[in-house]
């Protein structure tokens, strides 16, 4: 189905993921630019065929891809656009296309910082299990690699800003006239969003920090002049603002509950994701993962905790003082 906001033609497309739908964009500029894909499946390419049609559109007539991040119901069908430009950041060059040093630096990252997390070996298939939605992910590099500020070519009211945070490399595309921002998984409506995971840029270099990353996206958004947000998923951003200012509250909040456990009990990452997530962590281990280790990060950062001890090759965090709130199972982002 194909909605219209202003002059950009919102196209919403299935995916075989628990997020739901994904949406793409299309803007007709000087050149014919399409905002992500939709997954490798042949739903998505079905949906993303007849509602290109609906719009008087053929895929040939796609001139460029920009990719708003490398996660696959977002970068899935850039194979079937052979005749178009890839545009993305390079930094997620390498989830595109996953050659072997890339799988051996995924699983080395994984496996340590597993490890660091306290997480037992036993839940190690996890990393196998993390390549799963890789298949539904497409395989072919960046044509043109853009960061901050670069304006887009072909669609020149369109311009890059770094959103990192929720994936490495993630960018939103900013037209300053009106306020419109194409969010990717940037801001969404319905759910914060999972700093997920990743592996650094290159291997030997330290760990990114998402939530960090993401709270300094979410800041950096609130002083620009947005009117809306066309997100990747769930409804338009229509109150930009109040939803930044929300989602800082509440990952505090989150935060400062991690706290209380952790005042309560020296603890590791992985013991903290069962007391947060206790009827879901098995189920969703990725994601209660990354939710917890970025309240820790979060919380290091501020001093509010510290790593006072080793446990094997896990690390044992204790706060540095003492706070009472209420207990609840905490959500998970996607
Ligand atoms: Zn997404």
């Amino acid at each position: 189905m194909t909605v219209w906001y202003r002059d950009i033609a919102q196209l919403t497309i299935p995916t075989p993921f628990a997020v739901g739908d994904v949406h793409v964009y299309v803007i007709k500029g000087e050149r014919m630019t399409l905002v992500d894909t939709g997954p490798k499946t042949n739903e998505a390419w079905e949906a993303l065929e007849s509602q290109l049609s609906a719009i008087g559109l053929v895929p040939e007539r796609i001139d460029q891809v920009v990719l708003t991040h490398h996660h696959p119901d977002h970068a899935g069908l850039i194979e079937r656009f052979p005749h178009a430009a890839v545009i993305g950041s390079k930094e997620g060059e390498r989830f595109l296309v996953r050659d072997d040093e890339f799988i051996k630096d995924h699983d080395v990252f994984y496996k340590t910082f597993f490890s660091s997390m306290g997480l037992p070996e036993s839940y190690f298939v996890l990393i196998e299990k993390m390549k799963e939605p890789l298949q539904a992910l497409g395989n072919r590099g960046i044509d043109q690699a853009v960061s901050e500020g670069d304006i887009l070519q072909g669609a020149s009211k369109w311009k890059v800003i770094e959103t990192p945070g929720h994936s490495q490399g993630h960018i939103s595309l900013f037209r300053e006239n009106d306020g419109l921002l194409i969010g990717g998984d940037m801001l969404l409506s319905n759910v914060s969003s999972n700093p997920l995971i990743e592996p650094p840029f290159s291997s030997g270099e330290p760990r990114p920090l998402p939530q960090l990353q993401y709270n300094e996206s979410l800041k950096r958004l609130q002083d620009m002049p947005l009117s809306a947000v066309l997100p990747g998923h769930g409804p338009v951003v229509s109150d930009p603002s109040n939803l930044l200012s929300h989602r800082l509250k509440k990952q505090h909040e989150r935060a400062m509950y991690v706290k209380q456990l952790i005042a309560q009990k020296e603890s590791t990452a992985f013991e903290i994701c069962m007391q947060l997530f206790p009827s879901v962590y098995r189920k969703q281990l990725g994601l209660t993962l990354s939710e917890t280790m970025g309240q820790i990060d979060y919380l290091v950062s501020l001093g509010e905790i510290e790593i006072v001890d080793r446990r094997g090759d896990a690390f044992l965090y204790g706060a540095l003082t003492n706070i009472k709130e209420p207990v609840n199972e905490q959500e998970i982002g996607r």
